[in-house]
């Protein structure tokens, strides 16, 4: 109820262009459900191609401005952001809950992402360095400084609907880019939300445009403008592909972060109650609906049948229910198709000769999927290959080091993986093969807003945090200069 109120005082059933709260020209719109009822809490403005490009042109006419003022200036609103971040963090928790699902607490750890990215980036924004560098002839200097992209298009997806947002927001705001941001169908209030408070901030109009709306029509709107110059995207490794396509007649730059199939390692040696609290969180965490989340949990053979029997009375004492319900451990799935995916993947695995080991009863109405473990599963099961995105963790057994590298390795994603074993030279040996652009060692998460996250492989391209994160919305430009 907190969040209605909400939702109604900050009008959150608008969309932000140029500075402005706007409904639809049709005055169509599309419903917000709460995943834990599948009853519909609210609307947003159902947007077309006309109102994009309207967005497009407000944060075209706000670049010159905004990409033109200090550095020290762009901090300062950055730091206002974060701060109203902070002032209304159990307001915005309760609104991520109330559309996404998560629990509660998971929630208020979400929006302390976003207050850690916005501060970063506030930090950040005074320190777009350039260089200087020798000349190769006696008579020359080269300069090399700093611009930003352009207008940059943020689309986000639902599973964390705030911190999406602000992670790609804040260093491109900070880099002097202006941005409109399609949030994801499912959850488009948090976004809005993000939208309120930076015009609380006082971010002039057009820097910050939140177009709401399905994706085709606006994704097209976005993708093939000439003037948006950058796609920030993460979200399905399918849609990404396709918005690659989308991209190439108008050659933007792209920061991508698709899909993950994270392994999880358990060597023989590793701590096993650390392992099973590390996959614990891994894998359950906002119901197994990350793209870091554990999709393979590798077990060594001397130490698997310990770790899955912890493993299976850890999941077992997990809570499922409403995420406002106090000591809930699972909320319920996005939608309906989530949870007719994974059933799909279960089943199949099942046929393959998984043994199913399920944890508390589903609750009665919502999107929910009971936890799952599932031992015995074999090689070539669809769960594999594909993301789970579910409170389902099927354990492989293996017995070598070169066994599990190679297994690891043998999917397209190479997001994140997870490692533990208490031997340093062997913790370096593997995480030196493991194909992924973040390796969690002895620990089940691993996010950090100072840190460089992101994919190789057929999970993306670019890198999220720190100054890595910055850059991606800075292109250098060199001045050579003739000093005769
Ligand atoms: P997931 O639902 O698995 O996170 P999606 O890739 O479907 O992944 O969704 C991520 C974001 O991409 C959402 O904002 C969604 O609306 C958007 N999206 C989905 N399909 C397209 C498309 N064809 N063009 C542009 N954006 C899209």
């Amino acid at each position: 109820s907190r969040a209605r109120a909400l939702i109604r005082d900050w009008n959150l059933d608008k969309a932000f262009i140029n500075g402005q709260w706007c409904r639809a020209d049709s005055r169509e719109t599309i419903d917000v459900h709460d995943p834990a009822t599948g009853k519909v809490i609210g609307d947003v403005p159902f947007l077309r191609t006309s109102e994009a490009r309207r967005a497009i042109d407000a944060a075209d006419d706000a670049f010159p401005t905004w990409s033109g003022m200090l550095a020290k200036d762009r901090a300062g609103y950055l730091k206002r952001w974060r701060d109203l971040l902070e002032r209304y963090q159990d307001d915005l928790a309760a609104l991520i809950t109330l559309e996404q699902g998560k629990p509660f607490d998971q929630a208020q750890r979400e929006v302390v992402g976003a207050i850690a990215y916005a501060e970063w980036y506030a930090e950040e924004a005074k320190r777009a360095y350039g260089q200087t560098m020798p000349a190769t002839q006696r008579d020359r200097r080269v300069v090399v400084q700093k611009h930003p992209v352009g207008v940059v298009a943020a689309i986000t997806p639902w599973n964390f609907p705030l911190t999406m947002v602000v992670r790609k927001c804040a260093p491109a705001l900070a880099a002097g880019c202006t941005v409109v941001i399609k949030p994801a169908e499912d959850t488009p209030i948090s976004a809005l939300a993000a939208a309120k408070l930076a015009e609380m901030a006082g971010f002039p109009a057009g820097v910050f445009n939140v177009v709401t709306g399905l994706p085709t029509p606006i994704g097209e709107a976005l993708t093939g403008d000439p003037r948006v110059r950058m796609l920030s995207f993460t979200g399905s490794t399918e849609v990404g592909k396709r918005l690659i396509v989308q991209c190439a007649p108008t050659v933007k730059k792209l920061s991508l972060e698709l899909g993950g199939n994270a392994p999880f390692i358990v060597m023989d040696d590793a701590d096993i109650d650390a392992a099973v609290a590390g996959a614990m969180i891994s894998k359950f965490r906002n119901s197994g609906q990350t793209c870091v989340c554990a999709n393979r949990i590798f077990v060594q053979d001397g130490v698997y049948d310990r770790f899955v029997e912890k493993f299976i009375a850890a999941s077992n004492a997990q809570t499922i229910g409403n995420g406002f319900v106090p000591g809930t451990d699972l909320g319920p799935l996005i939608n309906r198709q989530a949870v007719a995916k994974v059933e799909r993947l279960i089943e199949n695995a099942q046929k393959g000769g998984a043994v199913l080991h399920y944890g508390a009863e589903r609750p009665g109405d919502g999107h929910f999927v009971r936890p799952l473990v599932m031992t015995d599963v074999a090689l070539d099961a669809d769960c594999f290959d594909e993301e789970l995105f579910a409170p389902v963790a099927p354990i492989y057994r293996f017995k070598t080091e070169d066994e599990v590298v190679a297994l690891s390795n043998r999917v397209r994603a190479g997001l994140s993986s997870y490692l533990y074993s208490r031997d340093v030279g062997r913790i370096h040996r593997i995480a030196d093969r493991l194909e992924t652009g973040v390796v969690g060692i002895n620990d089940g998460t691993t996010s950090h807003e100072g840190a460089p996250f992101g994919g190789v492989k057929e999970s993306g391209q670019g890198r999220e945090g720190g100054h890595w994160g910055l850059d991606e919305y800075l292109e250098p430009k060199y001045l050579n200069f003739a000093l005769g």
